[in-house]
């Protein structure tokens, strides 16, 4: 591979991560007709773009363990319409990319890897990001870099930039009443969120977002391609991305003492930690726990104040049941990716997690009965 593609943030930027995606299958010329394998255990952003270019999604199951793609599973659900591989690096943890690596080449296969929880993790000492031909993120709430809404796709082939650089002229800016509505809700994020705020502000998100108030998180799978998918990232936004991302260190160090606290001190029977490979090193964007009784601590944390997010609750978070279908999965296809689903917790590792959040937290799970 050509290993001068184009790797700046603020080069292929576009209105969501899943916009990346598409654009990204587009120049692989990767279409109807053709597979793409990505992970169980994910949300509906990554089959909604890989959707939208005209491809097919095949789930390939989870380590139970690390929640990244299970590298033998991968080999057995290729076909030979398969034409890429999307690898996840859930939490932040790194994915087996040796092997993954290897079955890809193997078969013939891109690799396009899912950065949207970190850019800063490494595998055998190599960032993420720079394992495929091209990598995508995202910067909504939760992800590392809070933009308001947002994406960026980093190329590792410089043939692949070159076309890229064709196909994003026929992207356009957004309408800028969605510009101001993103606007609006990054301010009031920013003003109002904290982890001791998080159940409210989650509910008045859900109340905003039901009244159509709030840009909401998904588009109708119903085979027609959302306007979402023709537009680049506004330019306010991405003068934010621009200052934004000269504090990438600043996180990258947030994240790392708070779940150096999280390992040491915290001790529950009922909650077990989560397996990093060893090659691996993780900058997780939020840590998770595991535990049988998923329901029960997160209601318990609901009473006590304590952030803990549930994602992800089905295989294709949000969906559920029937509409599992519209997007391919086949319930029973990937069974540690739905276990997974009712064993998943996680903590908030970002900047604005205080001293005192870390400690509130730490207490009320190690007294937490399960
Ligand atoms: C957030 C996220 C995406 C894409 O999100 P967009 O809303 O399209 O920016 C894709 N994959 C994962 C794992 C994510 O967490």
């Amino acid at each position: 591979m050509d290993e001068s593609g184009d790797r700046d943030l603020l080069k292929f930027t576009f209105y969501r991560g899943r916009v990346g995606l598409y654009a990204l299958l587009k120049v692989l010329g990767i279409g109807k007709g053709d597979q793409v394998a990505t992970q169980a255990y994910t949300c509906l952003a990554v089959p909604e773009g890989i959707i939208a270019s005209g491809a097919a999604p095949t789930y390939v199951d989870i380590d139970e363990y690390t929640l990244t793609m299970d590298p033998d599973d991968l080999a057995e659900k290729i076909s030979p319409t398969t034409r890429a591989v999307i690898i996840q690096h859930t939490f932040g943890i790194p994915a087996r990319m040796d092997r993954i690596a290897e079955i890809a080449a193997d078969k013939g296969i891109s690799i396009i890897e899912d950065c949207c929880h970190t850019l800063s993790s490494t595998y055998r000492g190599v960032p993420v990001g720079t394992f495929g031909v091209g990598a995508f993120c995202s910067y909504e709430w939760g992800k590392p870099l809070v933009v308001g809404i947002g994406g960026s796709v980093l190329l590792n082939d410089k043939a692949v930039a070159g076309k890229m650089d064709e196909l994003y002229r026929n992207f356009v800016y957004p309408p800028l009443v969605k510009v101001l509505k993103i606007q609006l809700q990054y301010h009031g994020f920013q003003l109002l969120y904290r982890p001791s705020t998080y159940w409210k502000i989650k509910a008045l998100f859900h109340a905003l977002s039901s009244a159509g108030l709030a840009e909401g998180n998904y588009n109708p799978i119903d085979g027609a391609t959302a306007p979402d998918y023709s537009y680049r990232l506004a330019k306010s936004l991405v003068k934010r991305l621009s200052v934004k991302k000269k504090n990438t260190e600043k996180h990258v160090e947030r994240s790392r003492w708070v779940v150096e606290v999280f390992k040491s001190t915290i001790k529950n029977d009922g909650i077990s930690h989560p397996v990093i490979p060893q090659e691996g090193e993780a900058v997780f964007v939020r840590y998770p726990l595991f535990t049988d009784k998923k329901v029960l601590l997160i209601e318990r944390a609901k009473l006590a104040g304590v952030e803990m997010a549930d994602w992800y609750n089905s295989p294709v978070h949000p969906l559920s049941g029937d509409s599992l279908a519209l997007v391919k999965y086949a319930l029973g296809s990937c069974p540690h990716a739905e276990r997974a689903c009712t064993r998943v917790v996680s903590l908030p590792t970002h900047v604005k997690t205080s001293w005192r959040d870390v400690d509130k937290i730490v207490s009320f799970l190690n007294k937490v009965e399960l």
